[in-house]
């Protein structure tokens, strides 16, 4: 399908090889690097994703679902894809056809894959996932002993690996984040000493592989410094990230409206004084959040200019009054730069009460990814639209 709307998401490949080499750099030898990319990469698109960290060198990657570790071998991702949720029942196949690992949790979960792996002649590597205080999944240290002699009972599954989750690691200085780690290092022990030998050992996502030393981990697993986002407020100007994805679109109606003129459903915006409004084709249908009603920053020839009135499904207003020489089809950035000036993932984040991953995971479906890639084509910048699914 031909994309004409001007609404679109840029993904800079150049500045996820550069993310991806610094969080390679921060883990050090010895290490290997998990690359995470769960939810269709944070909303940058998984397949053009992982073959650009492929060949970066990432040793595996993370998905979220099964599904999404489907996705990835059939564009041709042969690293090892770990996934970091569930297990559902009838997606043992799946599991197996496609030699994707398991992160195992339950026991039933457990004792289904044995049978699946035991029927078709296979052994399935998993990681054995840790509950160390993120109180989400994973088995509780107290129930190791049990889990411990029924898993070593499955004779189709081995222990590749042991995970853990940290719930603070945002706040680096937080001391349950020590008390979690010792947690997983006592869990280590114990589970060597049953006889298991597990090749991986990891806890550590984005903000805890650029503020700890891990010692017992052999593996890290970095999503959201891949992608430019912060870890956390305090890396601010700490890290040398550069942002992937710019969100855009042009202006597609410009009127002179006087003092006086509701704006937008709801009329939560009047105008005071004469206005030059500028009507954009993004909505939050598109994930430009309803949030940012009345609120929301957008640059247009280099400058901000603010949204008013109601976000709608479809379109949204902007005040382009103080913009000289403005003109339709003028592009419009929602996120990234123009012209030196810059909306950042977290400028936005916080007006609408959330973090960056979460306004790189709405942008919807219908928004067209162009994938620019300078270093891997001599002729300059090739925009190619991702592979529909
Ligand atoms: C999403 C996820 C990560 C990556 O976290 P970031 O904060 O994006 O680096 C790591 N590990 C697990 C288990 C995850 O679910």
């Amino acid at each position: 399908m031909q994309v004409h709307r001007p609404t679109h998401v840029e993904i800079d490949l150049d500045a996820l090889r550069h993310n991806f080499l610094l969080a390679r750099a921060q883990a050090g030898e010895g290490r290997e690097v998990l690359a995470v990319v769960k939810a269709d990469a944070y909303g940058h698109g998984a397949v053009p994703v992982a073959r650009v960290l492929q060949g970066a060198g990432a040793d595996l990657f993370g998905v979220a679902i099964v599904e999404e570790g489907v996705e990835l071998r059939r564009a041709g991702i042969h690293a090892p894809i770990l996934v970091l949720g569930g297990i559902y029942p009838g997606q043992e196949e799946d599991l197996l056809r496609q030699d994707l690992t398991p992160c195992l949790f339950d026991l039933a979960v457990a004792r289904r894959l044995q049978t699946a792996a035991a029927a078709a002649g296979r052994i399935l590597p998993y990681h054995l996932k840790l509950d160390t205080g993120m109180g989400r999944v994973g088995f509780r240290p107290e129930e190791l002993p049990q889990v411990l002699a029924e898993l070593a009972a499955l004779p189709a599954l081995r222990m590749e690996g042991v995970i853990s989750h940290l719930a603070l690691a945002d706040e680096p200085q937080h001391p349950f984040t020590d008390e979690q780690v010792r947690r997983f290092r006592q869990a280590l022990a114990q589970i060597r000493a049953a006889g298991f030998a597990p090749r991986y050992t990891h806890i550590g996502n984005s903000a805890a592989l650029f503020s700890r030393v891990l010692p017992e981990c052999n593996l890290v697993r970095p999503g959201i410094v891949l992608y430019g986002g912060l870890p956390a407020a305090e890396f601010a100007g700490r890290l040398d990230l550069q942002p992937v994805m710019s969100f855009r679109t042009s202006i597609a109606q410009l009127k002179t409206v006087p003092p006086g003129t509701g704006i937008s459903y709801g009329h939560r915006f009047t105008t005071s004084v004469p206005t030059l409004l500028a009507t954009i084709p993004v909505g939050y249908a598109d994930g430009y959040s309803r949030h940012l009603s009345c609120k929301g920053e957008v640059l247009v020839r280099g400058r901000r200019a603010p949204v008013v009135g109601t976000v709608c499904m479809d379109w949204t207003l902007i005040d382009v009054s103080a913009i000289p020489g403005v003109e339709v089809g003028d592009e419009v950035t929602l996120l990234g730069s123009d012209n030196g000036n810059r909306i950042s993932a977290e400028e936005w984040a916080e007006k609408v009460g959330s973090i960056s991953y979460e306004v790189f995971c709405s942008v919807s479906k219908r928004v067209p990814r162009i994938y620019k890639d300078q270093s891997s084509d001599l002729q300059g910048p090739t925009a190619e639209a991702a592979p529909q699914p």
